[in-house]
């Protein structure tokens, strides 16, 4: 079995791993599934394209001191 690795952040400037501002922008292709009477559901989303362009501490709203840090996830 591969591991997976996950991956988070941690501020270094104030120790925070568990809340960021994030602001992505995602490209994505979906089957839009109109009923007759108009009613839509959207099935089998692919992302197409993920661009993470900040990752702002949430305490210290700022992104200068974030790292990225991945970790083995547990089996
Ligand atoms: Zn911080």
């Amino acid at each position: 079995m591969p591991s997976m690795t996950n991956l988070r952040y941690r501020c270094e400037n104030c120790g925070n791993v568990t809340r960021f501002d994030v602001t992505r922008t995602q490209t994505t292709k979906s089957f839009y599934h109109y009923s007759l009477g108009g009613e839509l559901s959207i099935e089998g989303q692919v992302i197409l394209a993920d661009d993470v362009s900040e990752v702002s501490c949430r305490w210290c709203s700022t992104p200068k001191s974030v790292v990225e840090v991945y970790e083995e996830a547990e089996e």
